[in-house]
């Protein structure tokens, strides 16, 4: 193998957590301990690299941590890492250990932040996706994605059993501000009647006739998935507005909110982040910098942070069209 790259690396988790950042983490410290880099763990993500939080991490550092959630380095939304200043500071940081590499876990504001941090101070640095929203463009999955779909689901299935007992209308709203990833997959795997996405144009006419086409077909309750980031309105505003449409209607609301976030890392999501966090450590071995590790297709690819954070995977047009045909 040629020499490598970068000889002393930090890695740190930054924005929303995600499960399975413990998982790359692991994954990234024990990559650089097998090729002989030295490695560093930063905590609660930018505010560590500026206030010089820094722990030596080894093999042993990251034991029994690949099923925990959350992450152990702490995850943190820095505002002074976004000045000059800040950024300074832990650029200094870096310099004073003699740290060449840096790997950071997180969503498109840390990529944002990260590709700053290069174009003026040179650092190089590699990007781990962990998001649960599957928003980013260059991976098929974020880790932390099918983790949260999978509580999303399991969370629906217990709604369901109540639904069906009482002959209610459910509206449940998942996570996802800018993207339906989540609502549209939870949806088909729970039998949602209609789900309600960014991405796509909803109207109340189109809600309503879904509701008439169910009652016809003898329906006698219905589940209705709503992403965040609905554009129709809140979800108070659709079943306020169902409520005055169909007065007969039992309707409930239920915010599935942050249990979406929590838990242990599906085996998608273990195997996903051990993947990227190797790809991570020898991206930066062979000399990449500013771009994101991801799989696609089942391969590790790089695309440059530019990319990822500005184009967006699209929606699958066939799942919505798939969940349609099997509502009736
Ligand atoms: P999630 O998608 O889960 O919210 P994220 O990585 O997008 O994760 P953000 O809070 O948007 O989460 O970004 C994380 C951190 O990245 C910010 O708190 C900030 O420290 C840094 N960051 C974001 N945008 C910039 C920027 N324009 N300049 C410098 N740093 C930035």
């Amino acid at each position: 193998m040629e020499e490598s790259a970068v000889k002393k690396i930090a890695v740190f988790t930054s924005g929303g957590d995600a499960p399975g950042m413990n998982a790359a983490l692991r994954a990234v410290v024990r990559t650089a301990s097998h090729f002989k880099i030295e490695c560093y763990g930063v905590r609660e993500g930018y505010n560590g690299l500026i206030n010089d939080d820094f722990t030596k991490m080894g093999p042993r550092s990251v034991k029994n941590i690949i099923g925990a959630g959350g992450t152990i380095l702490r995850s943190a939304r820095s505002l002074e890492f976004k000045t000059k200043e800040g950024r300074k500071k832990a650029y200094d940081n870096l310099v004073k250990r003699g740290i060449d590499g840096l790997v950071c876990i997180g969503g498109d504001g840390t990529f944002t932040g990260a590709k700053i941090f290069n174009e003026e101070f040179g650092v190089k640095v590699i990007g781990i996706p962990g998001t649960i929203d599957n928003d980013i463009f260059g991976t098929d999955n974020t880790i932390g994605y099918d983790t949260a779909l999978n509580t999303a689901m399991e969370a629906i299935d217990k709604i369901r059993d109540t639904a069906t007992s009482h002959n209610r209308v459910f509206f449940v709203e998942v996570m996802g501000r800018d993207a339906g990833f989540i609502a549209l997959n939870s949806g088909i795997a729970t039998g949602a009647v209609d789900i309600l996405i960014p991405e796509r144009k909803d109207s109340i006419d189109d809600l309503f006739e879904t509701f008439e086409k169910a009652e016809k077909a003898g329906k006698t309750s219905s589940i209705v998935v709503v992403a965040e980031g609905e554009k129709l309105g809140s979800i108070y505003d659709l079943a306020k507005a169902t409520k005055a449409g169909f007065p007969d209607y039992d309707i409930r609301v239920a915010i599935l909110g942050h249990i979406q976030r929590g838990g242990s890392p599906s085996c998608a999501d273990r195997v996903l982040a051990s993947r990227l966090g190797y790809g991570a450590v020898i991206g930066l071995m062979a000399g990449k910098t500013n771009k994101m590790a991801g799989m696609q297709s089942n391969n590790l690819v790089y695309t440059p942070f530019e990319e990822a954070i500005k184009k967006h995977n699209e929606i699958d047009q066939n799942l919505l069209k798939l969940s349609e045909i099997l509502a009736i």
